[in-house]
């Protein structure tokens, strides 16, 4: 492309991983009105700002398809964790917990895990369409893909959570599950394994996911079982994908335990067989340890577990369990009783499932991140470098290029976003240059908190949204 062909933001020069998983290539890329409009070697646009970016890496902005961020979303300060790492769109809603509609209709606080991401004064939202006008109203920094969390809906029109929904029950969740996909919800999620979504039969579950399917809409899931019991978990899922017609995505997969050790194995391939009949894919974030609700059950499981919050006793964030209840002389059971409602990082994973996980080629990265514990998971502040410096740079366990196709370019195909996560003309202009020698995780358990190394900027739909010296950045994201 030549001649006089103007256009907003030109780079030079750039590694263009083009989010395809292919190697990257060497070449300038040209954005206007928030569309990248050319891409090839030595394009002679005019252009309004030129940008050098010779030695950088020049990828699509990141997809977390795996957030907490409904709330942390509507302001700059919360979502910085995502966009310092180059995020430029996040999937909110997952594991069944959504900020709208509103699960405070029947009660007046949000029962654990929909405490994870808000206080009662924040689920304000009586319908999904007020959530996504306000968030438009505040000009979120990244682009939101929204989720409905099926816990809300259960929430609602439940009394007692921990059984099964009547039809009538069933019937309400559909009313709402249909309004919130109409007024703009990319899917539904589910957060099996947690007490007010156990009861739950897979019939109601495949009741809402037939609905997602009419919707053409998307169904997530946090499985029932993800520990010794994972591959029946897994079993089911594909049983209600098979069922619904839903296209079906598994959240956040992983053995937890010693007694799931090594399960991955059957896992992936169950989920490979799978695939070759119906749209199913999991994400996953790359570390061993999880982190929710303080749940004793997964104490018991866990080498070593860390305080990330707690409403009574907020001064053990950080802290390590088994000290905690030294220091009271109680067992840990007690002390976890003490402590809730809080939250902990439960060390529980097997290195060997992670990168099996990690590596498997379909997989995609999600953060998980909780951006409103007191002491986060680091997953929150560095999923993303940890992956392409740790994982894929240092130890050389996948390619730079497919660890970029596994936050971008196929993220963005099983999201159903046509035009976005690729470097390529037309699409959007969410853009992320990084230093691929120097890109790593800061953040660790130690230090939760700390921007990742070697991310030079991040636009999203064309507009610059961070760089490490720029104490601000446009609102330009879009709710998808
Ligand atoms: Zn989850």
């Amino acid at each position: 492309m030549s001649g006089d062909q103007e256009c907003d933001l030109l780079f030079t020069g750039a590694t263009v991983f083009d989010g395809t998983g292919a190697a990257p290539v060497m070449q300038d890329v040209a954005i206007a009105e928030g569309r990248i409009i050319a891409v090839g070697s030595g394009l002679t646009l005019t252009a309004a700002e030129t940008r050098d970016a010779r030695g950088l890496a020049l990828a699509p902005g990141f997809i977390d398809v795996h957030t907490h961020d409904d709330l942390a979303v509507f302001r700059r300060s919360t979502i910085l964790p995502k966009l310092s790492q180059g995020v430029t769109t996040v999937v909110t809603g997952n594991c069944g917990i959504s900020l709208a509609p509103s699960p405070l209709v029947i009660r007046d606080v949000p029962v654990p895990p929909l405490d994870l991401i808000a206080t009662a004064d924040d689920y304000r939202y009586a319908s999904f369409g007020a959530f996504l006008d306000a968030m438009r109203a505040a000009g979120p920094a990244v682009n939101v893909v929204p989720l409905v969390g099926h816990t809300a809906l259960r929430a609602r029109v439940m009394e007692a959570l921990d059984g099964p929904a009547s039809a009538d029950e069933i019937a309400a969740m559909r009313r709402d599950l249909a309004e919130a996909l109409d007024q703009g919800a990319a899917g539904l999620s589910t957060g099996l394994a947690y007490p007010p979504a156990k009861g739950s039969t897979t019939g109601e579950i495949v009741t809402l996911a037939t609905d997602v399917a009419a919707a053409g809409k998307l169904w997530t899931t946090h499985m029932r079982d993800e520990r010794s019991g994972v591959v029946s978990a897994v079993a089911e899922t594909i049983d209600i994908a098979r069922r619904s017609g839903a296209r079906t995505l598994i959240s956040h997969h992983k053995c937890c335990g010693q007694a799931a050790f090594g399960l991955s194995r059957t896992t992936l391939a169950m989920i490979e067989e799978a695939r070759a009949e119906m749209p199913l894919d999991i994400d996953v974030y790359p570390y061993t340890a999880s982190s929710t609700v303080l749940i004793e059950a997964y104490v018991r499981d866990s080498r070593k577990v860390t305080i990330s919050w707690s409403d009574p006793h907020p001064e053990m964030a950080g802290r390590d369990l088994a000290e905690v209840a030294a220091e009271w002389g109680v067992d840990v059971n007690e002390a976890v009783g003490r402590l809730k409602p809080g939250g902990a990082i439960y060390h529980q994973m097997d290195d060997g499932d992670l990168e099996r996980i990690l590596t498997w080629p379909p997989s995609l990265i999600g953060s998980d991140g909780l951006p409103r514990d007191k002491r986060p998971h680091p997953r929150l502040w560095a999923s993303f470098p940890l992956v392409l410096g740790h994982f894929a740079r240092d130890r050389g366990l996948l390619s730079q290029a497919q660890a970029v196709a596994k936050m971008t370019g196929q993220t963005a195909k099983v999201l159903g976003l046509a035009d976005r996560g690729r470097i390529a003309e037309g699409c959007a202009a969410d853009v992320v240059l990084f230093d691929p020698a120097e890109i790593r995780a800061v953040a660790d358990y130690d230090t939760p908190d700390a921007p990742s190394a070697g991310v030079t900027a991040v636009y999203v739909n064309g507009q610059l949204a961070y760089a490490p010296d720029a104490p601000d950045g446009a609102g330009a994201g879009q709710v998808l």
